[in-house]
């Protein structure tokens, strides 16, 4: 990775950044990155320092927290930059610009080495569910820091009773002296040894109020009454993680939006989960697929280009879709689209990756093969992980097109 001394577009050389129009801040944060940051395929190249897999839960926790170590740092060079938080005020440690100048930022991004994955809970969810539902002092305590790339954030929804349908939840947050505390059992909460808080959905109400007895909570995940358990997937990893809570504590400040209003906070947070998932940035994968038929040689098999023609197309359809969402138009249940969009991409991908490696995908050992194998591991999980597909559908039939439940 290179440094340079080229001037940062959040650097107040030449006035305020955000007066620049956006050619010239297209110009400055490319410059920014040709100089600081690492090109796809280059040895520095941490892209996918997020996808992790390991042969043992210590193995894991230890390229976990190395992936944690790159992106921290990472993401203290954009802020360090003044490229962090372009549009969020500037209490909230970011410059107050306008919004499209984090599209700017993340459109390059998306073309470099680089990622923020593993923070993607804190960077995409906490600020649309703070920014909306929580209070001027809880922004300025809980967003610098993310910004900074201090924190990292995870999401306590799912239960072993209650995934698709959340407003079955049943931890309970009782009352006590000075807040509050936080009794029960969550699962497939990704990346939850890792975080430094989580965005908790509780219960405070009974259950037979359903989702009206629901609140959430920013809950601090170093301290007595957690006990967090890895769980091994197919894919060898263990991202994921039962939480057993057993009288945590969360501070009277640390309620989100207001006590029964959890279903509300929910519906932000599920809504910017869709939307970051679906206008996630390794949805690059036809790039990829065209370099792996050259690399093998069969980019010629009319098989082969069927496969990659519809890669390509799948991968435009999506990003045209996520322009238009991103210059301002309605687009009805626009993140439940681009994720079913993003998800159907990463399967089929996949998939087409399967039979351009042929047996070759079998070799997990081979640096070409294994990336592959990681994601058609994956897959799946995407069709799961923010709302299943099916989920995705019905949003899409309600709220989109007005069918009928
Ligand atoms: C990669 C990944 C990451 C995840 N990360 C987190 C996390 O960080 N935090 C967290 O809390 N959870 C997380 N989850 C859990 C995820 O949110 C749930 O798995 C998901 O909501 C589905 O819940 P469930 O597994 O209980 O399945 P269920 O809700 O029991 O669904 C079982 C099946 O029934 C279908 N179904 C259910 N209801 C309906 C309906 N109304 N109409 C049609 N079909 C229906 C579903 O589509 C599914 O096929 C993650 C999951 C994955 C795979």
């Amino acid at each position: 990775m290179q440094h340079s001394s080229a001037p940062a577009p959040g650097s107040t050389a030449g006035g305020p950044a955000q007066f620049e129009g956006r050619a010239q801040f297209e110009g400055r944060v490319r410059e920014w990155f040709g100089a600081n940051a690492p090109r796809k395929g280059s040895p520095e190249d941490f892209s996918a320092v997020h996808v992790v897999s390991a042969r043992s839960p210590q193995e894991y926790h230890e390229q976990e927290e190395h992936a944690i170590t790159v992106t921290r740092a990472w993401q203290r060079r954009l802020f360090d930059a003044g490229l962090a938080g372009r549009s969020w005020p500037a209490e909230c440690g970011g410059h107050g610009a306008p919004d499209w100048q984090d599209e700017v930022v993340a459109a390059e991004q998306a073309r470099w080495g680089v990622s923020t994955k593993m923070f993607a809970v804190a960077l995409e969810m906490v600020p649309a569910v703070l920014f909306g539902h929580g209070t001027h002092e809880q922004r300025v305590a809980y967003l610098p820091p993310v910004l900074r790339g201090e924190h990292g954030w995870c999401q306590l929804l799912s239960e072993p009773g209650a995934g698709s349908d959340l407003a079955s939840v049943s931890t309970r947050a009782t009352p006590m002296d000075g807040g509050w505390s936080v009794t029960g059992q969550k699962v497939w909460t990704s990346n939850a040894g890792c975080s430094d808080y989580a965005l908790l959905i509780a219960r405070t109400g009974s259950r037979e109020e359903g989702r009206a007895g629901l609140s959430c909570f920013a809950l601090k995940m170093e301290q007595p009454g957690i006990d967090i358990r890895p769980l091994r997937q197919m894919s060898g990893a263990y991202h994921f993680n039962e939480v057993f809570l057993d009288n945590a504590f969360v501070p009277e400040n640390g309620l989100i939006g207001g006590l029964g209003d959890g279903w509300a906070v929910l519906r932000t947070m599920l809504a910017s989960e869709r939307a970051a998932i679906g206008g996630g940035t390794s949805a690059r994968s036809a790039t990829q697929l065209v370099g792996l038929a050259r690399q093998l040689g069969c980019s010629d098999d009319p098989g082969v280009r069927d496969l990659l023609a519809q890669a390509v197309i799948r991968e435009r359809t999506l990003d045209l879709l996520r322009a238009r969402i991103a210059a301002g138009h309605t687009v009805p249940a626009a993140g439940p689209t681009t994720k079913l969009l993003y998800s159907e991409h990463a399967r089929l991908s996949a998939d087409a990756a399967t039979t351009i490696l042929g047996m070759a995908v079998t070799l997990v050992d081979d640096p070409q093969s294994a990336p592959w194998i990681e994601r058609l591991l994956f897959a799946p999980g995407l069709r799961l992980g923010g709302g299943t597909d099916e989920i995705q559908r019905n949003t899409i039939a309600e709220r989109g097109l007005g069918l009928p439940r």
